[in-house]
Parts: structure tokens; C-alpha cells; sequence
């Protein structure tokens, strides 16, 4: 942190350098438009010192301590712990895999499983932090956008805090277990006859001019919980970096905010050396990967189609700093055909793990940046997997028993007479 770092947590616009108050409730600079960041005091210890609190915590297990994000809470929002609404979230295992690491070709390939939050998704940890803020400002409803964690996550922790929620969805484009989250956790459900970017648009609207807090994926008090997914990773990796951190891309609410937490985790002495981020994105919704391979010169909105709709995104609201990202961990940017995510699934899934396919994305990616020669086979890699297999039943069932024909990795089910003899059958065959 830098000498003129304030002694409390401020809002910054990195576009214009316009500051506002923690408790500022849009999420855009009231000067020039650009996307706020949080900032926050610099906390008292560093280095060692700092990562040995952490560990206490750990083993405490009680109170904020007992949450994956709020254990970390110097880093996320120092002095709300009065609000906080947890459940708690966070602690997911980083998971390896024989099986896994023989169809990527990386040997030191491991997996930080994001689906074992509490609604199944790695948006827990971004909206412990936001719905806190929401009862810090008073807001008097919360809303967001999405293409359905976002949904479910805010649906289940606004319930939890007892404010109402409003969730925008495309129609149509929702995997079913995310909408029937949504649904059961109480939220108001508007499922909009246009995609993500139109529902975005119009949430973008209803928090300027109806007075409900905006919870989207470019609420900058979302991205400081988004962070915890690195911090809890390196902590268990006993802050030895990784020499990569592999992640879905869509929005770029996670790109941007690892680069943040991998800044921070540098300047407070908490790791040596600052690993490489590669953001994979799905081919068919590729305009960062489309940016970066011309040097992000310029921006690619494109009209985005994929199976994994949890990063079907044409025009990321977090370009500016997704970029920014990359560049300071010297990162790359790749893209994938959805042939490849859900072969990658398949993988993941026989593994005996399971993701949701837009998670497999960045399984597909590992491999093939180590194929590209970008990854070496020797390279230790962090794989995020973001979501929980039952996120997309429909999408499981569809590729396993409708797929004409049947897809390489395929468990077709096999219907019989009720009678020993065709289980023998089939046990033989
Ligand atoms: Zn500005």
C-alpha cells in the first residue's frame, strides 16, 4: 500500500481518480461513468504476521472466523462486522485429480471448488460482502442482473438479511437450477424477453431511479469478496504462489477481482511472487479473448452463444479492469469451443467431482494453453471450477441420454426387465 493509503475505506474511480465515501450507493463514478473500486486502510499486520492471523481464524471456526470470507476481513470490508450477513460461505476444498491431471497433461493441476458454497456457486462470497454493504447503507431493496448464480446467491442472502430482492434473467437462457433457487429463496423474478446485456441495462436503471441497491458483478463491494477465492487458495497452498491461476471468463467480475487480491496479496508481503492469470472464455462469447489478441487495442462486443450460460456474455461490464488484470500478472487470455467445455465436463464429472459446464471452461483451457505451449507440463496450476454440477441439470441429462450421437464421455442409462438375468447381462457386457 502506497504512503497516502487513507485511514478508512473509500471508493475510487481508477478511470478519473473521483473518490467518494464507502457509502456511496452506485456503483459507477458520478463524474465520468467509470466503475468504482473499494479501497481500504491498510491492515496493521503484514507478511508473516498477517497470514499467521489468518490462520488462527482458521482454526477458531467460530463467528466471522467460521467464513472463508470474512476470515480475511481486513482485506474485504474492515469495520462492518456489526452487518455482516454470512451463512457462512467460502472454505472450498482445493481439490487434485489423477484422472483430471491425465486428461489435461498437467501433473501439479489442482482444483479450488467454488461449487461447495452454500447456494453452489463462487457468488456467495461476493454477496456475503454485498448484502452486508446493502444493510450498511440501509438499502431498502436489492437487484441484479444475471444468468442465474447471481441470481440464486443474492435470491438466498437477501432472504437471509430480510431485504427484498429483484432479479432480472434472460428468458429462456437460465440453466433450471439456478431459476428454481431463485424461485425458492423468495426473490421477485422478472424473467426479461432479451439477453443478459438487456437485462443488465435494465437493472442498471431500475438502481438508478427506483432506489434499490444494485448488486451486479460490477458492485465493487462484490469484487472484494470475489478476492477470497484467491486469498483461501493461496492460504492453502501455504502461500507458495502457483505459477498459474486458470479461471472461466464472462463478465469479468472474478478476472478483475483476482488481479486485485494478487496485487494486495504482493504488496502485503503474503506471497513472493505474483502468479499468472488466464482468463478462458467460450468461443461462441469471446470478446476479451478477442481484445487481448490484439494487444487490447480495442473492444469486441459480440452476440454471444454457448452452452455455458453462466458466461454466455457479449460485452463484459468490467473490461477496463479485467485488462488491467492481465497486464500486472502478465496473463493471457484464451478461448474454447463449447466441444471442448463439454468434453472437459465429462472429464470433471466421471472424475467423481463435478462442475457446471461454463467451470469446465477453465479445465478445457489448462489444456489447451499447455498444448499452445503457453503452460509448461511442469507448471503447478490453480483451476477454478466455478459453479456445482447440479447448476445445469438439463444440460447433464441432455449430453448422457439425448445426443445423437453419443458424445465421447456418454453414461447412457440402460432400461431392463426386472430380472436377475438382464442385470447379469448387462454386468457382462
Ligand atoms: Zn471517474
Amino acid at each position: 500500500m502506497s504512503e497516502a493509503a487513507p485511514r478508512v475505506s473509500r471508493q475510487i474511480c481508477p478511470r478519473c481518480g473521483r473518490e467518494t465515501g464507502v457509502d456511496f450507493a452506485q456503483t459507477r463514478c458520478p463524474s465520468c461513468g467509470g466503475l468504482l473500486e473499494v479501497r481500504h486502510a491498510p491492515p496493521e499486520l503484514r507478511g508473516a504476521e498477517l497470514s499467521a492471523l489468518f490462520a488462527a481464524r482458521s482454526a477458531n471456526r467460530k463467528g466471522l472466523d467460521a467464513s472463508g470470507v470474512w476470515r480475511y476481513r481486513e482485506l474485504v470490508l474492515p469495520g462492518a462486522d456489526a452487518d455482516v450477513v454470512s451463512h457462512p460461505e467460502g472454505n472450498t476444498p482445493l481439490l487434485e485429480s489423477r484422472a483430471i491431471s491425465k486428461w489435461t497433461g498437467l501433473a501439479r493441476l489442482s482444483m479450488k471448488h467454488e461449487g461447495h458454497n452454500p447456494t453452489g456457486s463462487f457468488k456467495d462470497r461476493g454477496m456475503t460482502v454485498g448484502i452486508t454493504q446493502a444493510r450498511r447503507i440501509g438499502a431498502a431493496a436489492v437487484a441484479c442482473a444475471s444468468t442465474g448464480n447471481t441470481s440464486a446467491s443474492l435470491a438466498a442472502y437477501a432472504a437471509l438479511a430480510g431485504i427484498p430482492a429483484l432479479v432480472f434473467v434472460p428468458s429462456g437462457q437460465v440453466a433450471a437450477g439456478k431459476l428454481a433457487q431463485t424461485l425458492a429463496y423468495g426473490a421477485r423474478t422478472l424473467i426479461v424477453r432479451g439477453d443478459f446485456d438487456a437485462c443488465l441495462a435494465l437493472a442498471v436503471e431500475a438502481g438508478r431511479k427506483l432506489n434499490v441497491y444494485l448488486l451486479n458483478s460490477v458492485n465493487p463491494f462484490r469484487l472484494e469478496g470475489q478476492k477470497t477465492i484467491v486469498f483461501e487458495a493461496l492460504e492453502q497452498l501455504s502461500w507458495e504462489a502457483p505459477d498459474w491461476i486458470v479461471l472461466p471468463a464472462g463478465n469479468l467480475g472474478n478476472t478483475s477481482a483476482f488481479g486485485k487480491a494478487l496485487k494486495e496479496a504482493g504488496e502485503l508481503g503474503l506471497i513472493s511472487r505474483v502468479p499468472r492469470l488466464a482468463a478462458v472464455q467460450a468461443a461462441g462469447a469471446n470478446p476479451f479473448a478477442r481484445s487481448f489478441r490484439d494487444g487490447f487495442s480495442s473492444v469486441h462486443p459480440v452476440k454471444a452463444e454457448t452452452l455455458a450460460t453462466a458466461i454466455r456474455i457479449g460485452d463484459p461490464a468490467s473490461h477496463e479492469r479485467g485488462v488491467e488484470a492481465i497486464r500486472s500478472t502478465g496473463g493471457v487470455v484464451t478461448d474454447v469451443p463449447d466441444r471442448e467445455i463439454l468434453e472437459a465436463k465429462a472429464a470433471v464429472d466421471a472424475a467423481g467431482i463435478g462442475c457446471e459446464p461454463a467451470s469446465a471452461a477453465s479445465i478445457a483451457g489448462a489444456r489447451r494453453l499447455l498444448r499452445e505451449g503457453v503452460i509448461r507440463p511442469e507448471d503447478t496450476v490453480v483451476a477454478v471450477l466455478t459453479g456445482h454440477i447440479l447448476k445445469d441439470p438439463g444440460l447433464i441429462l441432455a449430453y448422457h441420454q439425448e445426443m445423437d450421437p453419443p458424445p465421447p464421455g456418454a453414461n447412457r442409462p440402460i432400461e431392463i426387465e426386472p430380472s436377475l438375468l438382464e442385470v447379469e447381462r448387462v454386468l457382462g457386457s
